[in-house]
């Protein structure tokens, strides 16, 4: 008999001891609030921005409430404001436009190649009608990033980077999110460190950092913020800056620097579950993988191929035989948007120009996650129904 798969690609680790005894001493203290410290007590969240920083060779880091709050106010750290344009994937989730709609600015969406990163021939032909490109590495896929930095600097235009996908990962050993003004990391549980919610923001622009401490909520507290510029940067951004309350707080903190000290470990990991996947998936009719190039460095919480040119029956039945097995495969093509998962064109707050070459990738792209709660045996078993189905639609295709 066919063997069936009974995971759950929804299923993240349990939180490490370390994170669950650092939360019970911040829930004993009392003291959640990150400028509730006790004298000379440096909050949890202080040190997780510190640690943070430290981590990617950042000068200056802010913890959250979202990775789309630090987007949101990276974009406005950046000065953007409602009516200006700024340029984002087309191939991303929905809060990286919403984050943009968010200030009463206009995404000016740029298409995907087959390597399902930003397409920079489309981007090119884009610049000048923005300041800013909101970068989103979906889905863990890293562009080259010296080509499209020298675009952006060539044209003017200020990059922020949206690395909800990409913490831990290196492009030619440059972590994401040291390339833009700012990084935008997530916290969320399906990301690769997880409180359930928050968000992390980077820069090593101090007045740019200022105005965001300030955005985020800090009141006139910013000096207990270490991972912060100098106090003399605060000088005239504190009257100039409102206050967007957006705070991460220490419990959430406590949870997250066992996780941050356990990350590069945990890429080993999913690296490894991905291997697994698309070695089993090479030389199937019909299925291109997406390659990675080797300036890469991935951390491949989640996998991708593509079922190019299928005509969209084919590609759900497909969805349909690896289901009734356990598989859940998400669609990026599907007309209508489900789950997590949304066409740019299922955005209509965001009227787009046609962008042909991307509808046919976008058409094809499956995805699924690989949470780290799978074994490299479930990983090769899913890989096995994954090729199997597939096979047997493009045969009966034939
Ligand atoms: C999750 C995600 C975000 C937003 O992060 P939240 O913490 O959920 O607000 C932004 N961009 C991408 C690509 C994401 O997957």
């Amino acid at each position: 008999m066919e063997k069936n798969f009974t995971g759950s690609f929804t299923q993240q680790e349990p939180i490490p001891d370390a994170g669950i005894a650092a939360a019970l001493r911040v829930m004993q203290s009392g003291r959640l609030h990150r400028y509730n410290t006790a004298p000379g007590e440096v909050a949890e969240t202080v040190l997780l921005e510190q640690e943070f920083a430290a981590s990617i060779g950042a000068n200056y880091c802010l913890a959250v409430a979202s990775g789309g709050y630090a987007i949101a106010t990276a974009l406005r750290a950046c000065g953007v404001k409602p009516g200006d344009n700024v340029l984002t994937n087309a191939f991303t989730l929905a809060p990286v436009p919403g984050a943009i709609a968010g200030l009463g600015a206009r995404p000016v969406l740029v298409g995907v190649t087959e390597e399902l990163v930003i397409d920079l021939e489309d981007l090119n032909a884009k610049l000048d009608q923005a300041k800013v490109l909101l970068l989103s590495h979906m889905r863990g896929h890293l562009c080259d990033m010296e080509a499209l930095m020298a675009l952006c600097d060539r044209a003017g235009v200020t990059v922020i980077e949206d690395c909800a996908h990409t913490m831990g990962a290196t492009w030619n050993g440059v972590p994401s999110g040291r390339f833009g003004r700012f990084g935008c990391f997530s916290t969320q549980t399906y990301k690769h460190i997880n409180s359930g919610e928050g968000g992390l923001l980077v820069s090593n622009d101090a007045k740019g950092m200022a105005r965001a401490v300030i955005l985020s909520g800090s009141y006139m507290l910013y000096e207990s913020h270490l991972a912060a510029p100098p106090p003399e940067v605060f000088a005239e951004i504190r009257y100039e800056t409102p206050n967007i309350s957006g705070r991460m707080d220490n419990l959430r903190a406590a949870i997250l620097r066992p996780q941050l000290k356990d990350l590069a470990q945990q890429a080993v990991r999913w690296n490894a579950r991905y291997e697994v996947v698309e070695a089993r998936l090479r030389d199937v009719p019909g299925l291109t993988l997406v390659p990675r190039p080797a300036a890469e460095g991935y951390v491949a919480s989640s996998f991708q191929f593509l079922l190019l040119d299928w005509s969209s029956d084919a590609i759900a039945e497909v969805q349909n035989r690896c289901g009734a097995r356990g598989v859940e495969l998400k669609w990026f093509g599907g007309a209508e948007p489900v789950g997590f998962t949304s066409r740019y064109d299922s955005w209509r707050y965001a009227p787009t120009t046609a962008m042909p070459e991307s509808d046919r990738v976008l058409a094809g792209i499956i995805d699924l996650r690989l949470p780290l709660t799978f074994s490299l045996e479930d990983c090769a078993l899913i890989a096995e129904i994954i090729r199997a189905e597939v096979s047997a639609v493009w045969q009966a295709a034939a």
